[in-house]
């Protein structure tokens, strides 16, 4: 492609902040990305409180990281944040130890001891049967074949067929209980449904094991995490400040026209005409959203096959609530609770973070799900009170609310559309309308899956 393409990128987040890296990195400089906020990182949002900075969305890194890696080299930063670490409480909120193989334990929790037998059995079958599994995005998995990036540091492109790919279309519950290891589901839970990913019996397993691949999963159980100082939002911060053509900020898209070869931008008022558009805003919003984002089949002169796809596309309601304590009842640590982490127990909190260990006069969060797929949906107002009564519960009651969102969290397709090929047939439509699609959707709704999407997508088609 001609190194003068203008290109529009739609979205400030990590997905369109680091396609504007590795475009810019190999040769592109001609492209504008749009963002409708007054802010860059999407959900990647740290606020300042009481001198420091708290985290609304995106929290923690793992090793694995790479793409995010390739973005602090860029910048010149690191992750500095503080060390993270919790413990676990039961839905009474009584402190347990649920892994712990004491004789107590294991008299309640028999199926402790099979656990560690059946985690060993799960990292072998992932490197064998499932050979290509965890590599970036999800393109011919359906058809049973790999191809993409590899998880490791020199990421690889690996490329080959593998016909048992096709089972990663089932729900992860599915999934494990067909391969003879459904106790490793305790242990993928704590980093996967408590941070809003849905629950295991709904989700594609493609899903929960490209995001938490074998090494990573580990990751997460030895807390081997990163953090940043200044929150998740200074990474993109700090990449927007480095880049040739900042976001511009505050946005507004009204319309956009493909034709001729051309695409019509109309921001703010004004048509603007490019050459190609790279979409990392949502594509499709099955529903009505408070904070006024629309997917972009509502303001682009989107086509059949586009709508078509598009609206086989669901997200999480994961909310987040930002609350103070008075000092006697500021938590210690962070907690989980697993008990909270299962659909009959849909809108209660899974989990609450303290991120500055040092300091109690500052923000804690909390995490909840009000949505699962085969029940009624769970109004907002009720979900941030149940949080609020499980914080008593939890012995930690909040004193004041200070921030709190209803976030639009991971997009992702059903079992059914997933084995039928839909990400096959996206990827065919990839620059059919001087359009290219990214963002969380077409890998996994975290900032790593995102940016690493971006760069193979820079380097497929630019
Ligand atoms: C509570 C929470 C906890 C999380 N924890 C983690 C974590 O610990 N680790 C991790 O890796 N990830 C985590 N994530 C997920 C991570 O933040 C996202 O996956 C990542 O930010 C996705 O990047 P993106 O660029 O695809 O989308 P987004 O971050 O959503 O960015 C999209 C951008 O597009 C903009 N936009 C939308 N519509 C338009 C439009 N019409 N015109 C212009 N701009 C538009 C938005 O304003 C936004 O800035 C968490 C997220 C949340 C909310």
């Amino acid at each position: 492609m001609d190194k003068n393409t203008r290109i529009c990128i739609i979205g400030g987040g990590p997905a369109g902040l680091s396609a504007g890296m590795y475009l810019e990195q190999k040769g592109y400089e001609n492209y504008t990305i749009l963002e409708r906020q007054d802010r860059v990182g999407g959900k990647c949002w740290s606020p300042h409180y009481n001198g420091r900075r708290y985290e609304m969305g995106a929290i923690m890194g793992v090793p694995s990281y790479y793409a995010v890696e390739d973005v602090e080299k860029f910048c010149g930063i690191t992750h500095d944040g503080p060390k993270l670490n919790r413990n676990y409480k039961d839905g009474s909120g009584k402190v347990i130890e649920p892994f712990a193989r004491t004789l107590g334990n294991i008299i309640r929790n028999p199926w402790l001891l099979k656990m560690k037998g059946q985690l060993t059995k799960f990292g072998e079958l992932l490197e064998t049967k499932y050979k290509g599994y965890d590599v970036n995005g999800h393109r011919g998995v359906a058809e049973g074949r790999y191809d993409g990036y590899a998880v490791t540091p020199g990421r690889e492109k690996i490329e080959g067929e593998n016909p048992n790919l096709k089972d990663l279309a089932l729900p992860f519950k599915q999934f494990c209980e067909m391969n003879g290891v459904p106790l490793v589901q305790k242990i993928w839970i704590g980093p996967f449904t408590s941070f809003g990913y849905g629950y295991f019996d709904e989700i594609p397993a493609a899903y929960v094991l490209k995001y938490l691949d074998f090494q990573t999963c580990m990751n997460f159980v030895k807390v081997n995490l990163w953090t940043w100082k200044d929150g998740t939002q200074y990474i993109w911060e700090q990449l927007n400040d480095h880049l040739k053509h900042p976001a511009r900020l505050n946005s507004t898209i009204e319309k956009v026209e493909r034709k001729d070869g051309k695409v019509f931008v109309t921001v703010n008022g004004e048509v603007e005409e490019y050459d190609k558009i790279i979409v990392t805003a949502p594509l499709y919003i099955p529903n009505k959203r408070a904070d006024g984002q629309k997917g972009m089949v509502e303001y682009f002169d989107a086509r059949e096959d586009e709508l078509e796809l598009f609206s086989k596309i669901d997200y999480e309601r994961y909310d987040v609530q930002a609350f103070l304590t008075d000092p006697d009842k500021h938590p210690e640590i962070s907690y989980y609770v697993f008990d909270n982490m299962v659909p009959e127990k849909l809108g209660h909190l899974m989990v609450y973070y303290r991120r500055w260990k040092d300091q109690i006069d500052q923000v804690i969060t909390t995490y909840a799900l009000r949505k699962h797929k085969n029940s009624e949906e769970i109004p907002y107002e009720e979900c941030r009170q149940m949080v609020q009564d499980d914080l008593v519960t939890m012995g930690n009651p909040a004193k004041e609310i200070i921030n709190e969102w209803s976030v639009y969290y991971f997009p992702h397709v059903f079992t059914e559309d997933y084995a039928a090929g839909w990400y096959d047939k996206v990827e065919a439509m990839q620059g059919k309308y001087d359009t290219f699609y990214a963002g969380e959707v077409m890998s996994f709704g975290d900032m790593d899956e995102t940016a690493e999407y971006s760069r193979e997508l820079v380097d497929r088609f630019f």
